[in-house]
């Protein structure tokens, strides 16, 4: 059996940033990745500023083989049921697109930890002064010996489901789909993701240009059919967008736990085993996930190497340590936040204001329309209260980190 200081779940962004902080300080880290490296990852590959800044800091310059085509991203424009489009840039100019196969591979590996791939996670038990690790590889059982555990395996964590086995059934389920097509004709400015606020489209509805392709991503909740919700959309960006694509070549989806950030349901784990990045509920609005995975991450991987200079028990410092990340987080959603501050990288505020009056009144009452269609689901006074009773109550005691 392999003895080590920590297991990390997962060879993602949120398990590089964690792996960066152990190996740094000397920990000796393996990292348990269940696909070959280097591995597909579904994503748009939108970085935001934050994200961007982190990578740069920690693990250098991208590679050119990390980025999609068109290699940069200028920001975010929304559309709305109204045809009001709003553009907005990133603050401090473009961030690459990334090509999650390699950018995710080429992170672990600036990491220095040792990682072992096609072998699943597949339990543990936690004996309280090391975790008895249980994997797969091939078919075959493994076991590690670890004094701690980082669970960073995404959206549909199994080490979140061994510490919490009620969690999956706590949250709200999500699934996203995308489809890819030849482009006939797209007026749709291939320097920006686009996001519909639409009732009618769906949850969430995006498109944009990669590798000489066009992408129509569809989000819904758990159950709904994707072939019809994404015929919906083309059907719709030809007749309001005149954007003519032809039949798609290939698609993909997943399961996704969208919402914990607005509602506050974290998960940071329990004992000797610490839960980061998405699977511990960390999102951003409109689904940027990359910035606050490698924060989160890299916030695990520092309370780890306190707790051991320390001689102090992980949770204590990791829950201290991940409050600001937290934060930062949920006031993405914060409605009198994106009213009255910041908390996005791109300026809304400012972009709204540069519209004419009538326009500006359009846009505000499309997203409050927006808004509303959460009642459909059993989520939405949830969701609308936690929104609503945070900034109201000033905040964060109505938070649930488990
Ligand atoms: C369609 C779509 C589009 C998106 N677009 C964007 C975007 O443009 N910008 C953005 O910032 N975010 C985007 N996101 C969100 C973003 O991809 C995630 O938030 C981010 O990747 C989370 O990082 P992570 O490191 O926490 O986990 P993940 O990136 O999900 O990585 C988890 C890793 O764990 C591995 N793993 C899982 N289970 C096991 C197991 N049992 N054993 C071993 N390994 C395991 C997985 O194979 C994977 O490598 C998008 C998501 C989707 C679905």
């Amino acid at each position: 059996m392999r003895k080590v200081d920590v297991i990390i779940v997962g060879a993602s962004l949120a398990a590089a940033a964690a792996a960066k902080r152990l190996t740094d300080a000397g920990l000796e880290t393996v990292v348990l990745e269940r696909k070959a490296l280097p591995r597909h990852k579904i994503c748009s590959g939108i970085l935001s500023p934050r994200g961007h800044r982190f990578l740069l800091e920690n693990f250098g310059p991208l590679p050119r083989e990390a980025l999609h085509e068109p290699t940069a991203c200028r920001g975010v424009t929304f559309h709305f049921p109204s045809m009001v489009s709003l553009s907005m840039d990133f603050f401090g100019g473009t961030t690459p697109h990334l090509h999650r196969k390699y950018s995710d591979h080429w992170a672990i590996k600036q990491s220095r930890a040792e990682v072992h791939d096609e072998t699943s996670f597949a339990g543990l038990e936690d004996r309280g002064d090391h975790v008895l690790v249980h994997a797969r590889k091939h078919g075959e059982p493994l076991e590690y010996r670890a004094r701690w555990v980082i669970g960073a395996d995404g959206p549909s964590s199994l080490v979140t489901r061994a510490v919490y086995p009620d969690y999956p059934k706590q949250i709200p389920w999500f699934f996203v789909g995308q489809k890819f097509h030849d482009i006939i004709d797209c007026p749709l400015s291939p320097e920006y993701f686009h996001f519909w606020f639409h009732p009618g489209l769906g949850h969430y509805t995006w498109s944009h240009a990669r590798d000489g392709r066009q992408i129509v991503g569809v989000g819904f909740k758990r159950g709904d059919n994707f072939a019809a919700k994404h015929a919906n959309v083309v059907n719709y960006l030809s007749e309001k967008h005149g954007v003519k694509l032809k039949e798609h070549t290939d698609d993909e989806g997943c399961a996704e736990n969208f919402g914990p950030s607005l509602i506050n349901r974290y998960v940071f784990g329990k004992g000797n085993v610490l839960i980061t990045g998405q699977a511990a509920g960390f999102l951003n609005m409109i689904g940027e996930g990359k910035s606050c995975a490698l924060h989160s991450g890299a916030i695990s991987g520092e309370a780890v190497v306190e707790a051991r200079l320390r001689n102090r028990p992980v949770q204590e410092l990791y829950r201290r340590m991940i409050a600001s990340e937290v934060r930062r987080t949920s006031d993405q959603w914060n409605p009198l936040k994106i009213a009255f501050d910041r908390p996005h990288e791109a300026d809304f505020p400012a972009a709204l204001m540069a519209l004419p009056w009538r326009e500006r009144g359009l846009v505000l009452r499309d997203m409050w329309r927006f808004v509303v269609l959460y009642k459909e689901f059993k989520w939405g006074r949830q969701i609308a209260s936690a929104a609503l009773q945070r900034p109201l109550i000033g905040g964060y005691s109505m938070m649930k980190w488990q």
